[in-house]
């Protein structure tokens, strides 16, 4: 709280002294500065070489602790574009454009249809129903970018914004921003195919960020945690649901774990039941290796298809 404080008042002092002008009159690339990875592999794609592109979240580190610096909060105010996911996670962010000297930003999740946060099924109850809220309490989950239809309209978005803050580049930007949505609606084209008609649960021993590509291709699942919130300990009621759920026919027969995760209770899960696990890779972060290696949205959820298709193909 106190680091936020600070970050706060450091870049109220920048607005104060820094009179801002355009990468584009300054002859330099543009600055862009994006919270979380998919905003960057987007952010990335789009402007190609046309920019300097920072990721605030650092590769290998945990989503939801990060806390912005204040070196980070000098970025943010004196980059030409500030890309931003919105929602639980980035409430810090509200502040800073608040207190910072007009940043020009755009969040992601105006780009699409927010959905409820889920309760999680096998507590208190078994349904996936939607569950009654107070007036003016709904939660939205703010995973959105799980969904591949939900990236293409965030891609497009960020198109739309390239194109308005350089105008001189604009047919690079649309190229670039055409190529990758068509890589992403042929990702989209093919889960479609490979998941219709799947009816059975998919059961997660993890934290289950996934609920916009499940809603997306009307799957069923069971997870340890909902969302990803930062619990970690599961109680002894879930464990014995899930591991009895694995036991029962509608069960994909594979315990699933997100990335960065210890994944200890899929490993107990699985070898309680004689299965085996596998990594369903979310795109909220990336591992050190991975963002080394280039690799994107696309590859990482490329990764997944091939995962589900081996793990469908067995039939088990
Ligand atoms: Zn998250």
């Amino acid at each position: 709280m106190f680091r936020k404080l600070i970050a706060v008042l450091t870049a109220a002092a920048i607005a104060l002294f820094c009179g801002c002008s355009s990468a584009e009159s300054r002859g330099e690339k543009l600055q862009i500065v994006t919270t979380i990875f998919p905003a960057y592999d987007f952010a990335r794609q789009i402007f190609g070489d046309k920019a300097d592109i920072t990721l605030l979240l650092k590769p290998g580190t945990e989503s939801h602790s990060y806390d912005p610096s204040a070196q980070d909060i000098v970025k943010i105010d004196k980059c030409d574009l500030f890309i931003y996911n919105g929602g639980e996670s980035d409430a810090w962010v509200e502040n800073v454009l608040k207190s910072a000297n007009k940043v020009n930003s755009l969040k992601m999740m105006n780009f699409v249809e927010a959905i409820e946060e889920e309760k999680l099924v096998g507590t208190e109850d078994e349904s996936h129903e939607e569950h009654d809220h107070d007036e003016g309490e709904e939660e939205y989950d703010e995973h959105i970018w799980t969904s591949p239809k939900n990236a293409a309209l965030i891609v497009d978005g960020i198109k739309s914004e390239a194109i308005r803050l350089d105008t001189s580049n604009r047919d690079i930007y649309k190229k670039n921003a055409d190529d990758y949505s068509a890589k992403i609606n042929d990702l989209d084209k093919r889960f479609g195919e490979l998941l219709a008609g799947e009816s059975r649960y998919f059961v997660f021993g993890d934290r289950f960020p996934l609920l916009y590509f499940f809603k997306e291709y009307g799957l069923n699942y069971y997870a340890a945690f909902p969302g990803c919130g930062a619990e970690t300990e599961p109680s002894a009621q879930i464990i014995a649901f899930l591991t009895d759920k694995l036991k029962d026919d509608d069960t994909v027969k594979t315990v699933f774990y997100i990335e960065l995760s210890n994944h200890k209770l899929a490993d107990t899960l699985a070898n309680e039941n004689g299965l085996q696990t596998a990594e369903f890779h979310t795109c909220h972060n990336i591992t050190a290796d991975d963002f080394q290696a280039g690799e994107s949205y696309v590859s990482l959820m490329e990764r997944n298809f091939q995962t589900l298709e081996n793990t469908l193909k067995k039939g088990t």
